[in-house]
């Protein structure tokens, strides 16, 4: 597990490219807000587990909006003086209050038996802690929920 400066746009590409048929077969409308202009951004990360990450959030965006009315998946970064911060958004029904501090657990579920084993957001956790980012949940009702995975600028 070796850290290092990681450009973050083509790990977000690679991410998203897993989901390329998942996305129209569902009609879901996907929005990706990189920034274009100045130096690509970099962080403190190891690739293939950033990569684990976001697939990881994605997944979960996309599993919130199957069934829902407007299906709307946005990923979008930006950088601070030290940071990135890293938005994974959804417009599916939000996370449930009597659940909310369970999402991290591992195991923790609300998914059919076969659909998820609930280890996504326990491993991607521990994943970016072991990255010295943060990851959390930013806002969730009923608008849908936001993840923030925050990492350090390489
Ligand atoms: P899994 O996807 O296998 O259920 P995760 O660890 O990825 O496991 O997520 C745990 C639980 O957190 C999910 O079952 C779901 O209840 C909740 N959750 C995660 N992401 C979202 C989201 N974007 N919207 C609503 N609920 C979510
Ligand atoms: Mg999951």
């Amino acid at each position: 597990t070796r850290l290092g400066a990681v450009e973050l746009a083509p790990v977000v590409q690679g991410a998203l490219s897993l989901f390329g048929d998942r996305l129209r077969e569902e009609a879901v409308e996907l929005v990706v807000e990189l920034p274009e202009d100045g130096e690509p951004l970099r962080v403190r990360a190891e690739e293939v587990r950033l990569e684990q990450v976001l697939v990881n959030l994605l997944s979960n965006a996309l599993d919130a909006v199957a069934g829902a009315p407007q299906r709307r998946v946005a990923i979008a970064a930006e950088a601070a003086d030290d940071t990135v911060r890293i938005m994974v958004r959804d417009s599916g029904p939000g996370i449930p209050d009597a659940v909310a501090g369970q999402v991290f657990d591992p195991f923790f579920t609300t998914k059919p038996v076969g659909a998820g084993l609930g280890l996504g957001l326990s491993i991607s956790y521990n994943i970016v802690r072991d990255f010295g980012g943060a990851l959390s949940v930013a806002e969730s009702g009923p608008g849908g929920t936001a993840f923030l995975l925050t990492l350090t600028r390489a």
